[in-house]
């Protein structure tokens, strides 16, 4: 099914499809890292639990109409997508005040956001993913004035359906980050994942953390969340 390897990144490997021009395998890694890579750690379970968590996530978008790269799961690691270009730009969605933005602007932890705040960061790991704002996302990146626009736009509509489906698994959204990908035909859609190492998610009865936080805390065991996540999720797909 593989061929060349074309790129590894921190949480997954990315290779050439066998005999699919134009599709690529993502192979989710064990490891974790946070701080720019300064704490780093391997978890068995973790790859295969964030495929399967994606890959049950980006189907339900594609039926609230939002496109993504995904195509299908493979095997328990592995999934196919639609070969893009990544955009570096990190958008960040919040709707509520936790991690670097309680720091940054010193606003209360748990401040509600409505409507949600959304942030984009240069991604860039030699200079720690920075903040930045529409004109440095149009220079240093391919987008037009009405694609970065089109971007922000879909990372809110992503945001409403994604929060409507966390909240069915009695789950809040608290924030996410997506990464965008430019197809071939020039189409900018919904790139890399969708997961508890992406996206902070709380449950909403008992508050708690179900994410990477765990990790990047070092409060307990990241597994047990992310199991938990997909249990939920499976239990209404
Ligand atoms: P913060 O900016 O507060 O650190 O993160 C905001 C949200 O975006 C969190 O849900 C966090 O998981 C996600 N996020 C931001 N940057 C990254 C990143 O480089 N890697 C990952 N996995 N998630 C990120």
């Amino acid at each position: 099914m593989k061929e060349a390897l074309l790129y590894e990144g921190k949480a997954k490997k990315v290779y050439q499809a066998k005999d699919k021009p134009g599709q690529l395998i993502l192979d989710y890694k064990n490891d974790a890292t946070a701080f720019n890579g300064e704490k780093k750690e391997t978890f068995a379970g973790k790859g295969r639990l964030n495929n399967e968590i994606s890959a049950l996530i980006f189907p339900r978008l594609h039926e609230k109409g939002i496109e993504t790269h995904f195509i299908e799961r493979l095997s328990e690691t592995e999934q196919l997508v639609h070969q893009t270009e990544i955009i570096p730009i990190e958008v960040v969605v919040r709707n509520l005040a936790t991690g670097n933005l309680t720091k940054r602007l010193g606003i209360e932890e748990k401040t509600v956001f409505n409507p949600p705040i959304v942030e984009l960061f240069y991604k860039d790991d030699e200079l720690g993913d920075p903040l930045i704002n529409d004109q440095h996302a149009l220079l240093l990146s391919s987008v037009t004035p009405s694609e970065l626009q089109e971007i922000k736009e879909k990372a809110l509509e992503i945001n409403k359906q994604l929060s409507d489906l966390f909240a069915a698994i009695n789950v809040k959204l608290v924030d996410f980050k997506l990464e965008f990908g430019r197809l071939a035909s020039d189409c900018i859609v919904l790139a890399d994942e969708v997961s508890p190492d992406t996206c902070r998610l709380w449950d909403i009865t008992t508050h708690e953390k179900l994410d990477k936080d765990v990790f990047r805390q070092g409060t307990g065991d990241l597994i047990e969340g992310y199991e938990e996540i997909l249990k939920r999720l499976e239990a209404i797909s």
